[in-house]
């Protein structure tokens, strides 16, 4: 299936100079939506989590799916404020801005094995930040799983040597 179809390019948004890729054509196609989640865990396979982590908003909605399909449970990274309990926070700089994530101090048992999930991998910085947070917890980094790559931002860079996988890359 061409995922190409299911995204949208939204210019100058939220900032002038970003074309934003606009993931929400996909999630609105049961097709679409079946499709990348059944990619996405063929491509997590080999890389053997124990945990998918989904970071707001946009990965909770790619990284609840993939759980459910991979039959394993879900951890999130939210932005500040958001999560009742304890947390663990780390701070980053984006492709826009500047932002924060924190996680559940009790999300991770020391050894399991994660894999982050995003939409869209841009500068890479969201992911690398998370990545400092499940091995603050003691985890391991089992891999990356995003649905776009925008590979001139080479966010892969960032997030070497672990496994990254994405289904569409522009
Ligand atoms: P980065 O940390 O630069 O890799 O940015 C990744 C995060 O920002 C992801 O959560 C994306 O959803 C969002 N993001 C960054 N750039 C874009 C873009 N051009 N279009 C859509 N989402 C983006």
């Amino acid at each position: 299936m061409d995922l190409d179809k299911f995204i949208r390019d939204i210019p100058d948004f939220p900032k002038p100079g970003i074309i934003f890729k606009d993931i929400t054509p996909i999630l609105r196609d049961p097709g679409a939506f079946r499709h990348s989640i059944a990619v996405l865990a063929e491509q997590a396979q080999p890389t053997k989590p124990d945990l998918i982590l989904g970071i707001e908003s946009r990965g909770f909605l790619f990284g609840g799916a993939l759980a459910l399909q991979m039959n394993l449970g879900l951890i999130v990274a939210r932005k500040p404020g958001k999560l009742p309990y304890e947390t663990d926070q780390v701070s980053y700089d984006l492709e826009y801005g500047s932002n924060t994530l924190e996680m559940h101090t009790d999300a991770i048992e020391p050894g399991q094995r994660i894999l982050i999930v995003d939409d869209l991998l841009a500068t890479g910085g969201t992911a690398a930040a998370t990545a400092k947070l499940v091995r603050k917890q003691q985890g391991i980094v089992a891999g990356f799983a995003f649905v776009v790559e925008l590979a001139f931002l080479e966010g892969r860079k960032q997030l070497d040597p672990d496994p990254v996988s994405t289904i569409l890359t522009y």
